[in-house]
């Protein structure tokens, strides 16, 4: 891999195939752009199907051979290791992403160094995979059953949390004992490098963590291939439909991790001050570039006036900036198509009749005039089947709407295709329970937003996915049953032999 850090060159990268740095096949390379500056920050590989086919070709031959060779414990222990080097390269690892995507340096450290934490719990469940003795009634038998790897797992990732999503498909994959090929977004391609020389140096045989870089067209090779026995996707929905669609044709599963319309419930018994601070971490943390973002807000009448008025006063006052700052609260958007649709999907919302609270314009930040910012934005006025009430944005964009009971409010959350998740702020507690009940999301926060761990079940209802990251069950997902049987007795089944 070349890396400089002459100010007029750029980083270029190769893929990473079987240990080893290597060039595309065709030689084709793309670029990846800082958006704070709106300049070139690296260059990779423009994979096409033959280099799918070399990292699928290179994750066959790990398994076959030394990986395959490995005992789960040993497995673990080397996930664990892993995880070790992540954390001790955080800081690095974090400055590449947010140089690349605009989050904030401190979130894509944090992300770098608690990824550990996934390392840890997955490799300690390595060994603790186990069949089963099925007690049968023909006591002369035994039947039990094996847990096998899938085999190849093919992992696509997004741009907007590249090393924790990786970690989080991967893990459990590898701790059910299955190779990786990993095609990361074309946005941020760069720490895949970092984490697979990294699982190397930690002594995860080569070959066992393969990176092919690219966009569509790759990730689309990869879903195709018939030497992948899964995909492991996280990104659009628009995308996951499509790589279902394709994965189905040739009976290969999938995981699907994908887009949110999340709502966050704002009761008139709510703790205020802790409400105001959960709606606002839900949509502009991240400048709203999470999958989990509260992008609706819905707030009872009797307090909705106040409520939103304090919720666009601290809007404003967010502090836009370079994201490896440590005063900047709040960095670009990851690049210009996302700034467009973010500016073009608030003229619409505003077309449709939605009122502006604030924002809703490129921002401007001195010494940064070619970055990607966009102002935190607060949209009310909407109607249900207004475009921006169903759509992600994934960007700084809120909008609230009022509410007069229960009911009402409850229809209003689950008025959505999507169902990712759900928060809600009340000291009702009958309130609370009953509604996480009737939620129609894979998360549901009471008191509280944007909390996740390694060992709690992550997933989406709905379109926004199939199958579970995160906790003991996501390991399953990466295994097929064996059932084996064994005559131990003499006794002949003949079925031609007559006996009378
Ligand atoms: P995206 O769908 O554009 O791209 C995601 C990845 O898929 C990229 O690596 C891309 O190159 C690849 N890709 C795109 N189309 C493909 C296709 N047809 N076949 C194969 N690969 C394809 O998404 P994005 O813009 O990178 O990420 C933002 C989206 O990800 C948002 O919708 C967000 O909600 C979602 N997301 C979901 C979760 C979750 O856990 N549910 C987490 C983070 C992000």
């Amino acid at each position: 891999m070349t890396t400089t850090d002459a100010p007029t060159e750029r980083p270029r990268y190769g893929n990473y195939i079987g240990g080893k740095e290597v060039p595309t096949s065709g030689g084709e390379t793309f670029t990846s752009i800082n958006p704070t500056t709106g300049r070139e920050w690296g260059a990779f590989a423009l994979s096409s199907a033959s280099d799918v086919d070399a990292a699928v070709a290179a994750a066959h031959a790990a398994l076959k051979g030394p990986w395959g060779k490995l005992s789960p414990s040993a497995k673990g222990r080397l996930l664990m290791a892993w995880g070790e080097k992540i954390a001790e390269n955080a800081r690095r690892i974090g400055t590449m992403e947010s140089e690349q995507n605009g989050k904030l340096l401190a979130e894509m450290q944090a992300q770098a160094k608690i990824v550990k934490d996934w390392l840890f719990y997955f490799g300690g469940l390595a060994d603790k995979i186990e069949g089963r003795v099925i007690p049968l009634e023909r006591s002369s038998v035994l039947n039990y059953t094996l847990r096998e790897p899938l085999g190849v797992i093919g992992v696509i990732v997004p741009w907007n949390s590249p090393t924790l999503i990786a970690i989080m498909s991967m893990a459990p994959a590898l701790a059910a004992g299955n190779a990786i090929v990993l095609k990361p977004s074309e946005i941020t391609s760069a720490s895949a490098f970092e984490l697979v020389r990294l699982a190397e140096a930690a002594g995860i045989p080569a070959g066992v963590i393969n990176v092919v870089t690219g966009a569509r067209e790759t990730g689309d090779a990869l879903v195709g291939h018939a030497g992948v026995a899964k995909i492991v996707f996280t990104g659009s929905e628009q995308a996951g439909r499509s790589i279902a669609a394709k994965a189905g044709s040739r009976l290969a599963a999938c995981t699907l991790e994908l887009g949110g319309k999340s709502a966050n419930i704002v009761f008139d018994d709510a703790r205020l001050e802790q409400a105001e601070a959960g709606v606002l971490a839900g949509i502009f943390a991240a400048a709203g570039q999470t999958c989990i973002a509260g992008s609706r807000a819905y707030v009872h009448r009797k307090i909705y006036d106040r409520f939103v008025e304090r919720l666009a006063v601290r809007a404003k006052q967010i502090r836009l900036g370079d994201p490896l700052e440590v005063a900047t609260q709040m960095g670009p958007v990851a690049t210009r198509a996302q700034l467009e649709k973010d500016l073009s999907m608030v003229a619409q919302a505003r077309d449709e009749g939605a009122e502006l609270l604030c924002g809703g314009q490129r921002a401007s930040v001195p010494g940064f005039a070619s970055g990607f910012f966009f102002e935190p934005t607060i949209v009310h006025h909407t109607r249900p089947d207004d475009h921006i009430m169903n759509e992600e944005v994934f960007g700084p964009v809120l909008c609230v709407t009022p509410f007069d009971d229960d009911e009402e409010v409850l229809a209003l959350a689950n008025g959505t295709r999507f169902g990712l998740a759900a928060g809600m702020w009340t000291c009702n507690l009958q309130r609370a329970h009953s509604f996480a009940k009737r939620l129609e999301a894979g998360t549901v926060w009471i008191n509280m937003y944007r909390a996740l761990a390694f060992n709690s079940p992550f997933g989406g209802y709905k379109a926004s996915g199939i199958g579970r990251v995160n906790g003991a069950e996501a390991v399953e997902q990466y295994l097929q049953t064996k059932s084996i049987w064994c005559e131990l007795g003499d006794e002949v089944q003949d079925p031609f032999i007559l006996r009378l």
